[in-house]
């Protein structure tokens, strides 16, 4: 039975799920490290700031860092309490679930990788995907609380393999977009229309979420709103990548696409989001993708 759950970190996806919580549990701490934002959370939704300490006493903590070594570096910092589960919603990296997860048994608690995937309106709607790793006992008692933030809740393996999957599918968009960018700027150079392109290729075996969503949604009506950033997914493909190393395998589009994107990021303004991967070749073509 839960009575409490926490929520740390209201960024752009935390201050989102967090909201969904207080509908089902009576005690909902959150915490985050600009601490107007949870006082903020709390006003609007009814949670109750507090502090880290007092958050990390619930029975289900939920996390939604930028990384792992966030994770890890504020972990440090607490007193783990026994009994309790930690679902970390960060997209991290399997080795640090691989080391916490033991850390917190020590303690007779349990660290859940369980990173999500849906963008912040997913976020808004509690219809994320959760990849989780780690002790199946502790995600099946965790479970009625991630359920209240999620659609498709799936245990994917040992602790790691929710962190895993969550990398190579953000590698697989990033591919995607990569692709999609650098064929709609070919089309573009022999005088295609992009509306109507897309229209044919969604229709077709070309297509994907970049060519469905992210290039008409972001990029030909040059919004490119700021919903997650673009040293995030470079972050990720870098865990792929990183993946695709300590298997000793060799994976020529990731490590390309991991390059692609790691220049994007290097080169893009700040507070870029993903999608401006996009600008990258319109200043290599001197085309614009609209
Ligand atoms: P944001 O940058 O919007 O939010 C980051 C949050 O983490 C903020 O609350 C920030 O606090 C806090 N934070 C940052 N550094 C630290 C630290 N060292 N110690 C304590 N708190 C810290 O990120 P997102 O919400 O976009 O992303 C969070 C995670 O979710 C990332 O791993 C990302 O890859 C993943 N993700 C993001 C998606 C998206 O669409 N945005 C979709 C799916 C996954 P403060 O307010 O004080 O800065």
């Amino acid at each position: 039975m839960i009575q409490s759950v926490a929520f740390i970190g209201l960024g752009a996806m935390g201050y989102r799920m967090a909201a969904h919580l207080p509908k089902h549990f009576d005690t909902v701490y959150v915490w985050n490290r600009n601490f107007d934002k949870a006082k903020q959370h709390a006003n609007e939704f009814g949670t109750l700031a507090v502090d880290l300490q007092q958050a990390v006493q619930a029975d289900i903590i939920f996390s939604c860092l930028p990384t792992s070594a966030d994770i890890e570096a504020l972990i440090a910092g607490i007193n783990i309490r026994a009994g309790s589960i930690w679902v970390d919603c960060t997209s991290g990296v399997p080795s640090s679930a691989k080391h916490l997860a033991p850390l917190f048994q020590q303690q007779n608690a349990f660290y859940l990788d369980a990173p999500v995937s849906g963008q912040t309106i997913g976020a808004e709607n509690a219809s994320l995907t959760f990849m989780i790793g780690g002790d199946q006992h502790a995600f099946k008692q965790a479970l009625p609380a991630i359920q209240v933030l999620g659609k498709l809740i799936q245990h994917v393996g040992e602790s790691g393999a929710g962190f895993a999957v969550k990398a190579v599918n953000n590698m697989l968009m990033a591919v995607n977009l990569c692709a999609a960018s650098e064929g709609l700027t070919v089309l573009k150079a022999h005088g295609v229309d992009l509306h109507a392109a897309l229209d044919c290729i969604n229709a077709s075996s070309g297509k994907s979420n970049a060519t469905e969503t992210i290039l008409p949604q972001r990029v030909l009506n040059r919004s490119f709103p700021l919903t997650f950033a673009l040293p995030l997914l470079a972050k990720d493909t870098g865990i792929a990548v990183d993946l695709v190393r300590t298997a000793k395998l060799s994976a020529p589009v990731i490590s390309l696409a991991q390059n692609l994107v790691q220049v994007a990021s290097d080169t893009a303004e700040e507070n870029s989001d993903f999608s401006t991967v996009a600008k990258m070749y319109e200043s290599w073509s001197n085309i614009t993708i609209e």
